[in-house]
Order: structure tokens, then C-alpha cells, then sequence
């Protein structure tokens, strides 16, 4: 079955065709035939599109919104000189996966796109304004060029979330507001977790209710999961994506008084706070430079300066604070893995986050820890560290294929 699988933002559309079915899945054998990037739809637009093992293909056009920008990808993928394997027209697509944010309690597992799902995902808009209406473009334009031949499924961002238990996901305010607004922690990058235990699972040899591990994901934008019998027992990420680790621009765990202080004293507002905490924090909040890792870690080395050096740090004291709170909800762990743009290629920031915890037992070796890097999936921790320590390159569009074939198929899910 060819998978288009479809992660619009407010002004991008990203996409991959991977091939999948049940044994694909089952033997590991899926194989993306192709992948795009647009940006900043509603002006000129950036265009980056590649076919498997060919030269990417680039170009810029003025594309209005994600309807035009979804046909524009559509034109390139039936294109006879793009070479994408078996597909030769719009007939060669057989479902669309899309990646959705937010489904609140509503959606606990991937689900098949019909009018009822579509009006649940606007309902939970107000839960994620930023995500949810671009995600819902994508779903909207898909539909309209597709028509309802095609099977769509909506994967969720929260939904590996939903087996917190109530100790986890409840704020300490007063219990009415959750009835009332469903106020609590939801979670993000459950895709990316799910997609980590399954990996772990794997590599590991366990059957998923064995599967007890640490996932952190650190990309621009940040969080852990405890996994505690193959299910999210907690997450760092909130009611929104701001709460938990140090990010890339946003602030993590806050006293909430700093939003009332700061509004007063600055003379802002509520929207100008937050603004402040999600674009203004973070990374790039402390040092002063930059969100982006690589370069914050140049500017330590070579400059030796003092507020990159600080931020890092944090970064670092962060994700040790996380692992500590985690180990401590779960009594132990087999295994800390890291993923995300920071976890699966910096080997200095996996080795400080781990510094002084040799307490629990927690060994890594150098040299493997240094081999760890672009797109290599191995265990860095010694033979005789007691909690294993491993590197797994995320893929959550592959995640998405897999849950849109198995949505389709009505095919249990693996993981
Ligand atoms: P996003 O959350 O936007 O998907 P990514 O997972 O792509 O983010 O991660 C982006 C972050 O990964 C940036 O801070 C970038 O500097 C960092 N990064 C990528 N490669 C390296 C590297 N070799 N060393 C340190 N950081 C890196």
C-alpha cells in the first residue's frame, strides 16, 4: 500500500509516500519512496521534494494556501520525471495519514477521517490553537482533491498519552476546573515516543508490556515520557507544548506567578507574556545567540562564552531533573533512550545530561557514545551500567504510515 502521509504546520506542508502493509510492518521492510518540504505557503514558497535515491528537487512559486500547495505536490508525485517507484497517477495513492496535534480526550488512538472525527478535531482547536487549524487544512484540501475513495486517518500527537494515570495528568488546582474545561496535562511528541519504545522493543528483544524506559526528546522543541509497561505513565509537555524541558525557545517548567510579575512590571500583555515564554525563552531566552544547539555548543568551545556555556547547562540540568523525577515514578528503568534533533546527534549533551548520576548506576562508553550520531541507532552505555543508555533516531512519519495502514485494515496495532 502506498502511504501519502501528510504534517501541515500554519504556512508549511511536509510530506512522504511510503510503502506499507502488514508484512512490511511485521519484517521492518517499509521503504519511503519520497519526501517534500513546502514553506512559507501564502507568499512565494520554498519547494523541496526528493524521490528516493534521486537528485531533490527545488524551486519557489507563489502558492496561496495548502489546497494550492497539496496540488503542487500532487503535480510533482504523478510527474513521470519525479521516478518515484509504482507511482504513476493519483490512483497509486491508496490512504493518507495525517498528523494531528491535539485530540484531547477524545481521540486515544489513531482513527479513520469521516464529517464526526473532523467537527472532533475542530472541537479540540481551542486546545491547540496554533496546531489544530493547520493540521485541519491539510485534511480539509486532502479531502476535497482526493474524495472519500481514499481512506484518511488522523494520528495524534497526545494520544500515546491517554494512559497517564490521574496523579500524572492532573494540575493541583481546584478539581471543578477539569470537569469544566478539562484543564491538565495532555502530552505532545507521542508519536515520537511510541515510535522509540516500539524501536526499544525491538532491539531489546522484550514484548511491549516488558518495555520500561526513559524517552527523551530533544529537538527544538523538547520532552520525556516515562514508559512503564509499554504505556505513557507521564510526560513532561502540559496542558500546551510549553510546560517541562528547557527548550529551543520556550521556557519549560515556570512558577505560573512569573506570567502575573511579568505582565505588571513590564507593562504587557497576557499574549505579550506568552510570546515572551514560547519565542523568547529557552535556548535562545539564556543565551542571548541562538535556539540552536549546534551553534551554542561552537560558541562554548571556541569563545568560551560565558551565557552559551549557561545555557547548556541548563539544558543539561533539565533533562537530569526529569530523568531523576522518572526513575523515582517508576521505580527504576531498563533503559534511557534519546531522540530528536539534540539526542540523536549531540554525544556532549547526552554525556552532560548523564554526568553524576553514577549513583543509579549509569555508565556511558565514550567511544560509543561519539559513534552515536547522524541517523545511528546503537546502545552507548557500558556492559556493566545497570540502566542502559541508547541512541534511537525517531520516525514518526513512519509511525503515521504504519497507524494509517493498520486504521485501514482494522489490524490490531503492534505498538
Ligand atoms: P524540531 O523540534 O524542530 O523537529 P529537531 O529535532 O530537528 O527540531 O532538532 C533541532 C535541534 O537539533 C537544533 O537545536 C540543532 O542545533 C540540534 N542539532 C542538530 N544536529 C546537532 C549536532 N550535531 N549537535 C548538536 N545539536 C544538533
Amino acid at each position: 500500500m502506498n502511504v501519502l502521509v501528510l504534517n501541515c504546520g500554519s504556512s508549511s506542508l511536509k510530506f512522504q509516500i511510503i510503502e506499507t502493509d502488514l508484512a512490511h510492518i511485521e519484517n521492518d521492510t517499509d521503504v519511503m519512496l519520497a519526501k517534500g518540504l513546502i514553506e512559507r505557503i501564502g507568499s512565494q514558497s520554498i519547494i523541496n521534494f526528493q524521490a528516493e535515491g534521486q537528485i531533490a528537487f527545488k524551486s519557489a512559486e507563489p502558492l496561496r494556501d495548502h489546497k494550492q500547495a497539496l496540488l503542487y505536490a500532487i503535480k510533482w508525485i504523478t510527474n513521470q520525471d519525479s521516478k518515484i517507484p509504482g507511482i504513476a497517477d493519483l490512483a497509486d495513492i491508496h490512504a493518507i495519514g495525517h498528523r494531528c496535534v491535539h485530540g484531547a480526550e477524545r481521540f486515544k488512538k489513531s482513527v479513520r477521517l469521516d464529517n464526526d472525527v473532523i467537527s472532533g478535531i475542530e472541537d479540540c482547536i481551542p486546545l491547540a490553537p496554533l496546531h489544530n487549524p493547520a493540521n485541519l487544512k491539510g485534511i480539509y484540501a486532502s479531502r476535497e482533491i482526493f474524495g472519500p475513495s481514499v481512506p484518511q486517518v488522523a494520528i495524534f500527537d497526545t494520544s500515546f498519552h491517554s494512559t497517564m494515570p490521574e496523579t500524572s495528568y492532573l494540575f493541583a488546582i481546584p478539581y471543578q476546573l477539569y470537569s469544566r474545561f478539562k484543564i491538565r496535562k495532555y502530552g505532545f511528541h507521542g508519536t515520537s515516543h511510541r515510535f522509540i519504545g516500539y524501536r526499544y522493543r525491538r532491539l531489546a528483544g522484550k514484548e511491549r508490556d516488558d518495555v520500561n524506559i526513559i524517552s527523551m526528546h530533544l529537538g527544538n522543541g523538547a520532552s520525556a515520557c516515562a514508559i512503564k509497561g509499554g504505556k505513557s505513565i507521564d510526560t513532561s509537555m502540559g496542558l500546551t507544548p510549553l510546560d517541562g524541558l528547557m527548550m529551543g525557545t520556550r521556557c519549560g517548567d515556570i512558577d505560573p506567578t512569573v506570567v502575573e510579575f511579568l505582565s505588571h512590571n513590564e507593562g504587557i500583555t497576557m499574549d505579550e507574556v506568552f510570546s515572551v515564554l514560547n519565542k523568547r525563552s529557552g535556548l535562545i531566552g539564556i543565551s542571548g545567540l541562538t535556539n540552536d544547539m549546534r551553534d551554542l555548543l561552537q560558541e562554548e568551545k571556541e569563545h568560551q562564552d560565558r551565557r552559551a556555556k549557561l545555557a547548556i547547562d541548563m539544558f543539561c540540568h533539565r533533562i537530569k531533573k526529569y530523568i531523576g523525577f522518572y526513575l523515582a515514578e517508576m521505580n527504576g528503568t531498563d533503559a534511557i533512550c534519546f531522540t530528536g534533533g539534540i539526542g540523536e546527534n549531540s554525544a556532549e549533551i547526552r554525556k552532560r545530561s548523564l554526568t553524576h548520576l553514577d549513583f543509579f548506576g549509569i555508565e556511558i562508553d565514550d567511544e560509543l557514545n561519539q559513534l552515536a550520531c547522524g541517523g545511528r541507532e546503537m546502545k552507548i552505555s557500558t556492559p556493566e551500567s545497570r540502566i542502559a543508555v541508547y541512541v534511537i533516531p525517531t520516525n514518526e512519519e513512519l509511525l503515521l504510515a504504519r497507524d494509517t495502514v493498520r486504521v485501514v485494515l482494522n489490524a490490531p496495532r503492534i505498538w
